[in-house]
């Protein structure tokens, strides 16, 4: 029996829509990957451009002309396309803002009409503020003002959740929200921002890390196959495991800023030193970080029966591998 599926990729070319791509491809089923290559790249598909069963379309969602079609074809969405990056967002917050909001809303109509099975990728961004130890799918949520662009993002990501739910309640489209949390692994671009390839490529070529503000701020790190099993096993079955829900996905085991920056370096066996940097230089003026951001993950392990496993180290060295080829 043929149990190959189509699956839809949206912001298929990035970091960790091309995993889920390959890991997909690699399942025996057909995907199709829509990307206006504005973050990502065809180098990150390059090992399945040849592909028979992948087809890559360069444009953006909203303006690709076969996009209902493709949305009928499909046995789900996975809505990846977004602008994403606290620096990219810092720096275009009207384009991200914009960006994140039509985007979401064009494919979901369709998603919608056709009742397909839709994944939001959201982030652990929307929990803002907030100061408890871990993040609750049930928390409620706490923004910064809107004099800080760096808030924007979490916004609009939060609009998108809250259009997925709505569409799921008013016509019960068939959403599952994942809020990723700090997400890393081979192909990630340090480019907008993202600290650990920063961090590891700086160790490699011998530059300082720069840790902004004093370092104290915390991060859990989650590798990308930990994050691609979970998407995959929150969308299995009919209807989808996840239906109607938000779950966080990440781990929960957490290292400051300042000592990944010390973790790096020995793993890497690098000379490099470690730079204190302000936020205010690293970003804009009244920059705010959040202090920590740690999901809770209760919710993923009673629904899939797993959470993220990889340890840190084992992070920082496929990393430091996958750069070091380059
Ligand atoms: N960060 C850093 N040096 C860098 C890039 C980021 O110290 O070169 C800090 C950043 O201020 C934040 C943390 O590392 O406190 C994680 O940043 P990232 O942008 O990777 O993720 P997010 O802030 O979205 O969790």
């Amino acid at each position: 029996m043929n149990t190959a599926k189509t699956y839809l990729i949206t912001g298929g070319a990035g970091f960790i829509g091309s995993h889920l791509a390959e890991h997909l491809l690699g399942s025996g089923h057909r995907v199709t990957v829509i990307d206006d290559l504005s973050t990502g790249s065809e180098e990150n598909l390059s090992a399945i451009l040849p592909h028979p069963s992948f087809t890559f379309i360069r444009s953006r969602v909203s303006e690709c002309a076969e996009l209902e079609k493709l949305v009928a074809g499909s046995q789900t969405v996975f809505h990846l396309a977004a602008s994403v990056g606290v620096k990219l967002i810092i720096e275009k917050p009207l384009y991200s803002i914009r960006n994140n909001l039509q985007e979401t809303a064009c494919i979901l109509e369709h998603a919608c009409k056709h009742k397909k099975p839709f994944l939001l990728a959201s982030t652990s961004e929307v929990y803002g503020k907030s100061s408890s130890s871990y993040f609750n799918e049930a928390d409620d949520l706490r923004i910064g003002n809107p004099h800080l662009s760096r808030w924007s993002y979490a916004c609009s990501k939060l609009m998108d959740e809250f259009m997925a739910m709505a569409s799921w309640r008013e016509h019960e489209t068939p959403v599952v929200i994942a809020r990723l949390f700090n997400i890393v692994g081979p192909r990630q671009s340090g480019r907008y921002g993202m600290v650990l390839p920063r961090f590891v490529q700086a160790a490699l070529e011998g530059r300082p890390l720069t840790v902004y503000g004093d370092g104290t701020q915390s991060r859990c790190f989650c590798h990308i196959s930990d994050c691609i099993r979970a998407l995959t096993q929150l969308v299995e079955g009919e209807p989808p495991l996840g239906l109607g829900e938000v779950f966080n996905i990440g781990t929960d085991s957490e290292i400051s800023i300042a000592e990944l920056a010390r973790r790096v370096i020995a793993l890497t066996g690098s000379e490099s030193e470690i730079e204190f940097i302000p936020y205010e230089k690293a970003y804009a003026p009244g920059f705010q970080d959040m202090l920590r951001r740690r999901p809770c993950l209760k919710k993923l392990l009673a629904r899939t029966g797993s959470k993220p496993a990889t340890s840190l180290e084992q992070i920082i060295l496929d990393i430091a591998h996958s750069l070091g080829k380059r």
